[in-house]
């Protein structure tokens, strides 16, 4: 049997999931998409959608971010729906380093590019390839045309195992029954270890919360992502400004909100009306020793895992990695410091 005549089960339809099965999908194999729930119904939906290279060069994917930027202007050739904001970023936080790529811009330059800022900081670090994009309509897209391509979405279906005969995964036990298949993609996040336990029982996927706002606002009062001290906004598509906040144990959901708007009606001139739309809390898959893990967890080299953070801002180019794995049988270098056989006992 060729390659692309293969099944290949998808479990998970966050943005990994999605981008990973619209690559196999549009490259012909027969690709069958489960989740729990709805796609993007976990951490993509809450996610505040950064899409940016600006990373340390000791960084666990510093590669990965280098190619991450082209490969969502690809996506986005083929995809025009896909509306990337191409704005940029402006970072000035006390903790992080200078980047590499990063531009640093004095005050009058911040004013300039932001004049919304009542404080603006005296320097800050301008990433102008950075971009955004509503991580849950991007999901959505993806994985509409991985079912025009000949894909099956399968939701509101909980993959609860793999299944073997004879020592081999011959696909995965779901709520409606066994599913059987050539290939299983573990694209479930937090979940995945769960689900590999047969097979490796040491992959370590962390669940790290945030917080996503959504406020509306009846103007623009941004023209790049921000991301300060007291707060990290940028717009949506449809000119609601999104704010991304830390979780804070000991504070409610609400409280939080309540903060970081106040925080960001004292920070940024035109937002008195902002009002709050809408909150939620993501669980961000995040593996334990901050590289991705991504790979065969299996000797017959059937089931594969793609999971790491963050995994926005890398969706694209792991989509397109991750299909050249499995549809060429080759090895990425790119991948070599983030196979799951370093977690083997
Ligand atoms: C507030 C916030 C801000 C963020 N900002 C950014 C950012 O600016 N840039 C960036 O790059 N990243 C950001 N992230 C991180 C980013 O959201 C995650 O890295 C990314 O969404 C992970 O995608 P995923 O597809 O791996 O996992 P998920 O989105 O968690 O998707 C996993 C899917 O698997 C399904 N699933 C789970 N278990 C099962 C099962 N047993 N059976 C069937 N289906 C299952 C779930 O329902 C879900 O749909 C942010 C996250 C949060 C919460």
């Amino acid at each position: 049997m060729s390659n692309s005549k293969k099944h290949v089960i998808v479990v998970g339809a966050g943005i990994v999931g999605s981008s990973i099965a619209y690559h196999l999908s549009q490259k012909g194999f027969q690709v069958t998409i489960i989740d729990k729930n709805q796609p993007a119904s976990a951490a993509t939906g809450s996610a505040f959608g950064w899409i940016t290279a600006a990373v340390h060069p000791d960084a666990p994917d510093a590669l990965l971010r280098q190619i991450a930027i082209q490969d969502w202007h690809r996506l986005e050739q083929e995809l025009p729906a896909l509306a990337i904001h191409w704005d940029g970023s402006i970072k000035y936080t006390t903790e992080s380093d200078h980047l590499v790529g990063e531009v640093t811009l004095d005050q009058s330059a911040v004013r300039q590019l932001e004049p919304n800022l009542l404080c603006p900081p005296t320097s800050a670090r301008f990433m102008a390839i950075d971009g955004s994009i509503d991580a849950k309509e991007a999901t959505y897209l993806l994985t509409q045309h991985a079912c025009q391509y000949g894909a099956v979405l399968i939701t509101e279906t909980h993959v609860s195992a793999l299944t073997q005969e004879n020592g081999k995964v011959t696909g995965v036990e779901s709520s409606n029954g066994p599913i059987k298949a050539d290939y299983v993609v573990l694209a479930c996040g937090t979940e995945i270890p769960t689900i590999a336990d047969s097979i490796n029982p040491f992959l370590p996927v962390l669940s790290s919360p945030a917080i996503l706002l959504r406020f509306n606002s009846t103007e623009p009062v941004v023209n790049t992502l921000l991301s300060g001290d007291n707060f990290e906004v940028r717009h949506a598509r449809n000119g609601d400004l999104l704010a991304a906040e830390d979780y804070v144990a000991n504070k409610s959901l609400a409280e939080i909100a309540y903060e970081a708007e106040e925080l960001i009606k004292k920070g940024l001139d035109h937002t008195q009306s902002i009002s709050l739309q809408h909150s939620s809390i993501g669980y961000r898959p995040v593996p334990e020793d901050g590289y991705p893990i991504i790979g065969f967890i299996d000797q017959a080299q059937s089931v594969y895992v793609a999971v790491m953070h963050p995994a926005v801002t890398c969706a694209a180019s792991i989509g397109r990695l991750v299909c050249e794995e499995l549809t060429m049988g080759i090895e990425h270098d790119i991948f070599t410091t983030f196979r799951p056989s370093r977690f083997n006992a």
